[in-house]
């Protein structure tokens, strides 16, 4: 689920490559590559998402001092300061020169808030094209006292792959969203609750794995410069052939959450189109081989549709699924969110609850999700078809009041 190039570099940049010993045969040792994650700009000239060391390059390019490089890290990353002009810890010459050259933030104005009562925020950011993007900030009380505040982002604006069920699906797709546009998501939710983001899942609109190498660059400057641990970043899909293997290979320390919705591949074709190119099979066993490969299990997400796959009989065939292809799955069950125009009703809190039992009765690990801002167009994608309908543009330049 998540429900989320073109790559111009204006400064040379390091791809550093690690490498790791892999033992072929008890003799044998060879030397395999690990990929980091691709260094992904898509535009020249957007500071947002550049490491530490290349705003130092910019700096030195600029015929500034290196330690200007730092600043202007902190004044992005920390500050968030949304336009050039008002870096005003650095020379005014040095911001002159930076403009003219064409150099900006990167940052969107944010078009709309909603609030809903439970604390959750869903926002529409308006692109540089007019497009809208939504994202939601979930904050949640611990035990503590501390809130954990969790960042959904978006990584494309609309979603290609139209399953069944989801909001922007119906909407349809426009084009992937630039590495810079997924980290002022987060940055945006940070301001508006003036707090640190301490999660990000990648469940907003789009399919992530379709926008791979923004999404990994973004993961990377989220990681790096926003100071986000890998662990608390999720990202979600609900399959696209080769890109689960490919994702295996950076040996991030995330979470793959893999949106199963069906137990079977008739039922899951019915709900998820797209799955007649990725079939369960394949699906199953390149989440094995991605929990080989980098030491995290895959979490299962599955949506309840009343009367559609929400029967005990349907916990048990994914239960078998599950321990046919490994040990210790987690599922995270999400009660439909009833949309308008769906075919789709929630699913009573009896069968819910049920479904989960017949998990927990066969080893399986489960959260319920509990639905957050229902009163705030908390489905995927809804907030943003209220304001933009096609051909996805801003459709009200009056943002309402934050
Ligand atoms: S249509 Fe796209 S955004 Fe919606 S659930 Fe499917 S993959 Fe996620």
């Amino acid at each position: 689920m998540a429900a989320l190039f073109h790559h111009v570099h204006s400064a040379p940049l390091a791809r550093a490559v690690r490498s790791r010993a892999v033992s072929i045969s008890s003799r044998a040792t060879v030397t395999v590559p690990t990929p980091t994650p691709p260094p992904s700009r898509a535009d020249p000239r957007v500071l947002l998402g550049l490491a530490e060391p290349e705003l130092q390059q910019l700096a030195l390019d600029f015929g500034q001092q290196r330690y200007r490089g730092k600043q202007l890290h902190q004044l992005i990353y920390k500050s968030k300061i949304r336009e050039v002009r008002d870096f005003l810890q650095l020379p005014q010459s040095f911001r002159n020169d930076l403009e003219k050259a064409g150099w900006k933030v990167g940052r969107s104005p944010v078009h709309s808030v909603v609030r809903a009562a439970d604390g959750t925020i869903k926002i529409l950011i308006k692109l540089e094209d007019d497009r809208l993007i939504e994202t939601v900030g979930i904050p949640v009380e611990e035990d503590s006292g501390s809130i954990r505040l969790t960042a959904c982002v978006s990584s494309q604006v609309g979603c290609p792959l139209r399953c069944s069920f989801c909001a922007t699906g119906k909407g349809g797709f426009s084009r992937n969203l630039l590495q810079h546009e997924i980290v002022e998501q987060v940055l945006a939710i940070e301001e508006l609750f003036k707090n640190r983001v301490s999660n990000v899942v990648f469940m907003g609109m789009g399919e992530p794995m379709l926008n791979l190498k923004a999404v990994l660059g973004a993961h990377r400057c989220l990681n790096k410069d926003v100071q986000i641990g890998q662990r608390m970043i999720t990202i979600s899909t609900v399959g696209v052939p080769n890109t689960i293997k490919k994702l295996a290979t950076y040996k991030l320390q995330s979470t793959l959450a893999v949106s199963l919705h069906a137990p079977n591949q008739k039922l899951r074709e019915k709900i998820v189109p797209s799955a007649k190119s990725y079939p369960l099979e394949a699906i199953m066993k390149d989440c094995k081989d991605y929990f080989l490969e980098t030491g995290r299990r895959v979490s299962f997400e599955y949506t309840l549709l009343a009367g559609v796959n929400d029967e005990v009989e349907h916990a048990v065939e994914l239960a078998v699924l599950l321990h046919s292809w490994g040990r210790g799955s987690h599922v995270n069950l999400i009660p439909f969110n009833p949309i308008e125009g769906s075919e789709y009703r929630r699913p009573y809190k009896k069968a819910v609850l049920a479904f989960a039992a017949a998990l927990e009765s066969r080893q399986i690990t489960v959260s319920i999700r509990q639905t957050r801002g229902l009163d705030a167009s908390a489905a995927c994608g809804q907030l943003r078809n209220e304001f933009q309908k096609s051909p996805m543009l801003a459709s009200s330049d009056n943002p309402m009041p934050l």
